[in-house]
C-alpha cells in the first residue's frame, strides 16, 4: 500500500517544478499581497512534541474563498534523540521540497517570503484541508530524515496569530544567520552545495561557503554541514574546496569540478565573489538581485518584496527574469540578503563601494554591515527614482564611484559631435547589432519579454547626445 493511499491527490517528485497560474488556482497563501507570512522549523524536546498532531489556527482551505489570497504561517516542530537545533534551517528548507511533491500544490521561496498556490483540479479531487497537506509533510519528513522521531505541524491562517508568530520567526532567522557570521572562507577546506532548486532551474547549483550564504538565504555553511552529515546522499552535499585558482574572484578547483558534475556539464567554472565572468548561477528563489547599471558603472540591489520600479525603470520581476533559471548572466546576480552582510559581498567588483542604489527597507536591514564611509552615499527610492536623479545624488554625496567616472574623460573628448558624424556607422548585413539575454518592451498596455534576443537592423546610427557625459544617459 502506498504511503499516500488516503490522500486525494498523487504525491511524488514528478510534481516538483509544477507552476500554477492565477487563473487555475483555487487559492493563494502568502505571496506578495500578504505582508505577514512565514514558515519556521523548531527542534523541541521529545516530551514537547505530539507525533502526528496537525493544528489549524484560523479558517481551513475549504472555508477560504475561491480565487482569494490569504496570509499563512507554517510551524513545523520536530523531536528526536539525535536532532540538534543546528538542523532547524535544513528541516525548514525541506518544507519547500516536500510541499512541491503534492500534485497541484506549489510552494515558492522561503522564511518570511513564502508563496503557495493550490490548483483548482486538486481542490476538486478533495485536497481541501491543511490536515491532508500536514499528513503528507509529516510522512515525507519522517521517511526523508529518519533522525526525526516526532513531528507536529501548525498551520496559521488567522491574521492576528500570524502577526504574533511572525515576529518570533524573524528573531529565529536572525539568530541562525548571526551564528554563521565570523567564520571565513579561507579558514575551511570544505564548502557545501545544494541542488534543491534544480526542479525549477535544472543547471543551478548553490555553492554555500561561510561568507557566501545560499541564494535563498535559508541555508548557511553550518546548515549545509549539518545536512550533509545526516543525509550525505541528499540534495545538500560536501564540496572539497581544492586549489585556489583566484582568491580575489573566489574561484576554486574543487568547486568547479563539483558544479560541472552536478550541472551535468552545463556550468564549468564559478567565481563566487563577482557578477562578471563565470558568476554564481541564479536559481529562481533568490531573495534579491544585484543588477549592473551601466549609466553609473555601479550596482543596484533589489529584493523580492520591493513593489514598483527600481531606479533603472524595471521591477524586481523583470530583473529576476534576466538571470533566473540556473544561468550565469554577467551583471545580473541572484543573492541573499545575508550575503550583503558578508565581507566577500561582490568583493572582486568593488563591494559596497560599487553599490549605488537599494530599497530603503533592505538598507535598514544591512546598514550596520556597510562601511561607514559609504553608507550615506548609497541612494534608496527615497533619494533617487530615475538614473538622472541617481547621478545627481551620487555626485552630491561624493560616492566613491564618481571618482571612476573621471577616467573616461579621454573617451568623452574623442566622441564626435553630431556635425562630425557625416555618415552613419553601418553593420555588415546579417550581423546582429545587439544580443541580449532578456529584453523587456512595454507597448500598448502589454509587456513583451524577448529571451536570448538577437537584434538585426538595416542601419545603425550612433550619435552623441548634446550635453551628456560619456557613459551617461539623461532621464
Ligand atoms: S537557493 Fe540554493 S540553497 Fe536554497 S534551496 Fe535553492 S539550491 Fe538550495
Amino acid at each position: 500500500m502506498s504511503m499516500f493511499e488516503d490522500i486525494p491527490v498523487e504525491v511524488g517528485v514528478i510534481y516538483e517544478g509544477e507552476r500554477i497560474r492565477r487563473k487555475n488556482m483555487q487559492l493563494e497563501l502568502g505571496g506578495p499581497k500578504q505582508e505577514h507570512k512565514f514558515e519556521l522549523a523548531k527542534v523541541k524536546k521529545m516530551d514537547e512534541v505530539e507525533d502526528g498532531k496537525i493544528t489549524i489556527i484560523g479558517p481551513d482551505i475549504k472555508d477560504l474563498k475561491e480565487g482569494s489570497s490569504n496570509p499563512l504561517g507554517i510551524l513545523v516542530e520536530v523531536a528526536g534523540e539525535k536532532l540538534e537545533t543546528d538542523l532547524e534551517g535544513v528541516v525548514e528548507r525541506r518544507i519547500h521540497e516536500y510541499s512541491n511533491f503534492i500534485e497541484g500544490f506549489m510552494h515558492l521561496n522561503q522564511r518570511y517570503d513564502i508563496w503557495l498556490r493550490l490548483d483548482k483540479k486538486s481542490y476538486q479531487k478533495g485536497l481541501n484541508s491543511f490536515q491532508e497537506i500536514g499528513k503528507v509533510l509529516q510522512r515525507l519528513f519522517k521517511s526523508g530524515l529518519p533522525i526525526i522521531e516526532k513531528i507536529q505541524i501548525t498551520f496559521f491562517t488567522d491574521p492576528e496569530k500570524i502577526k504574533e508568530h511572525w515576529k518570533g520567526a524573524l528573531q529565529s532567522y536572525e539568530a541562525r544567520d548571526a551564528k554563521a557570521r565570523g567564520l571565513k572562507d579561507a579558514e575551511v577546506d570544505k564548502f557545501y552545495g545544494c541542488t534543491l532548486c534544480q526542479s525549477f532551474a535544472p543547471t543551478h547549483v548553490c555553492v554555500i561557503t561561510p561568507q557566501r550564504y545560499s541564494n535563498c538565504g535559508s541555508i548557511s555553511w553550518f546548515d549545509g554541514r549539518a545536512s550533509a552529515r545526516i543525509d550525505p546522499k541528499g540534495p545538500i552535499f560536501e564540496i572539497e574546496k581544492g586549489d585556489v585558482i583566484d582568491a580575489e574572484k573566489g574561484e576554486f578547483s574543487g568547486v568547479n569540478n563539483t558544479v560541472k558534475q552536478k550541472s551535468l556539464g552545463e556550468v564549468t567554472r564559478v567565481r563566487l565573489y563577482t557578477t562578471f565572468g563565470y558568476p554564481h548561477t541564479s536559481c529562481g528563489c533568490f531573495e534579491g538581485v544585484a543588477f549592473y547599471i551601466p549609466e553609473v558603472d555601479g550596482f543596484g540591489l533589489v529584493h523580492r518584496g520591493f513593489q514598483g520600479e527600481t531606479v533603472n525603470g524595471l521591477p524586481f520581476s523583470t530583473i529576476a527574469d534576466s538571470t533566473a533559471g540556473g544561468r550565469q548572466v554577467d551583471g545580473f546576480h541572484g543573492i541573499s540578503i545575508e550575503y550583503m552582510r558578508s565581507p566577500k559581498f561582490l568583493k572582486a567588483d568593488g563591494g559596497w563601494n560599487r553599490v549605488v542604489w537599494l530599497p530603503a527597507t533592505v538598507k535598514e536591514r544591512v546598514k550596520e554591515f556597510v562601511p561607514k564611509e559609504v553608507v550615506d552615499k548609497v541612494a534608496t527610492e527615497n533619494e533617487a527614482k530615475t538614473i538622472g536623479e541617481l547621478k545627481a545624488f551620487l555626485e552630491e554625496r561624493s560616492h566613491p564611484i564618481v571618482e571612476t567616472w573621471k577616467k573616461p574623460a579621454a573617451v568623452e573628448k574623442a566622441l564626435p559631435t553630431i556635425a562630425e558624424v557625416e555618415a552613419p556607422i553601418e553593420m555588415p548585413a546579417g550581423m546582429p547589432v545587439a544580443t541580449v539575454p532578456s529584453l523587456p518592451i512595454t507597448t500598448g498596455g502589454y509587456k513583451i519579454i524577448m529571451k536570448n534576443a538577437k537584434i538585426y537592423a538595416n542601419k545603425i546610427i550612433i550619435r552623441p547626445i548634446k550635453g551628456e557625459k560619456a557613459g551617461g544617459k539623461e532621464e
